[in-house]
């Protein structure tokens, strides 16, 4: 073999591995790279604008004096037992020029930017496929095997070109199949949050978890909001809690994937956020295009046919391309 062949032999034969069987997207918005590698950030955790003046408990909680200690203390299962077969990185930049929801997510969902048609979060269907909609398709799923399970209103547009295509529920919408569904379906109302279009996370990943147990869908993305609604209103305690949430909430998917065998083995698990924020006690609760820090955001790929931490996507919108190969469905 040549020299050059040699070189090139990782990249080939991790293209060339297994494609995976399975596919889950897990999404918290506006979840910063700072807290989730550096766990509660000293320049927040004592100041009254980020409400903290009264959370001694979750200083005790969550601070020590070293990073990797101090993440560990906020997401001890994601920095424990995922870690241990993830490829992660801090460094995703986001291309799209707004660094806001909608933006990000089609940015995600679709592997490019389109700046001319999705400028903010207005109700607008997605002009490009997502890759939800094209792993249906090249695996031949029935619709309830291509499901979206989100607490904000808007993956309706957000996740789909072609209306109907995937199996949605978001917002406030009822969900049948079982007793537990028409529960969750029912507490929903009865615990609203302030925000209209947003239901709870919680009702939210405990259908997702249903969900899995009831369809086995083969590409699932769970949407979670709670983390960027906290962030807004200037709460980094209720952030904080939100984060420790998310850690149990990813540990909890995980446990299911690996008791189905459906799921076992085959399964990658993809975690990402849609937009940065900034850095600092002003920025930390913003984003957008004039905040300094909004266009990063982290990635984290656990489980079956995950690419090395070298060949991880490098901008927002490699990752669908690097997902499509994974699934040995490239273009
Ligand atoms: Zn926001």
């Amino acid at each position: 073999m040549r020299r050059r062949e040699l070189l090139t032999l990782p990249a080939f034969l991790w293209a060339q591995s297994t494609p995976i069987r399975n596919l889950i997207l897990f999404t918290s918005d506006g979840l910063r790279w700072q807290d989730v590698f550096n766990g509660i950030d000293p320049k927040l955790m004592g100041e009254r604008a980020a409400h903290m003046h009264e959370a001694r408990h979750l200083r005790d909680r969550f601070w020590r004096e070293a990073p990797e200690e101090r993440r560990a203390a906020l997401m001890p299962r994601f920095w424990g037992r995922l870690a241990g077969q993830a490829s992660i990185s801090s460094e995703i930049l986001v291309t799209n020029a707004f660094k806001v929801s909608y933006p990000g997510y089609s940015e995600i969902l679709t592997g490019r930017t389109q700046d001319d048609v999705i400028r903010g979060n207005e109700p607008k269907q997605n002009p490009s496929e997502s890759f939800l909609e094209v792993l249906k398709r090249h695996w031949r799923l029935d619709r309830a095997q291509a499901a979206v399970i989100a607490s904000w209103n808007a993956y309706e547009w957000m996740a789909q070109k072609t209306p109907g295509s995937l199996e949605i529920n978001c917002g406030y919408t009822n969900i049948g199949g079982s007793p537990r569904m028409e529960e969750l379906s029912r507490m929903q109302h009865q615990m609203m949050s302030d925000e209209p279009e947003t239901r709870h996370d919680w009702i939210t990943f405990e259908i997702a978890l249903e969900y899995i147990r009831l369809h086995k869908p083969r590409v699932f993305y769970v949407a979670l909001d709670e983390t960027d609604e906290w962030a807004h209103k200037k709460r980094y305690d209720r952030y904080l809690q939100m984060i420790h949430y998310v850690d149990e909430c990813l540990d909890r998917l995980w446990t299911t994937v690996e008791s189905m065998p459906e799921y076992r083995g085959s399964t990658a698990l993809v975690v990402t956020s849609d937009h940065g924020r900034g850095s600092t006690l002003d920025t930390w609760t913003s984003h957008g295009s004039r905040i300094p820090g909004a266009d990063r955001t982290w990635l984290a790929v656990i489980g079956a046919g995950r690419p090395p931490v070298g060949e991880l996507a490098k901008r927002q919108c490699d990752i669908a391309p690097m997902i499509l190969r994974m699934a040995g469905a490239a273009t």
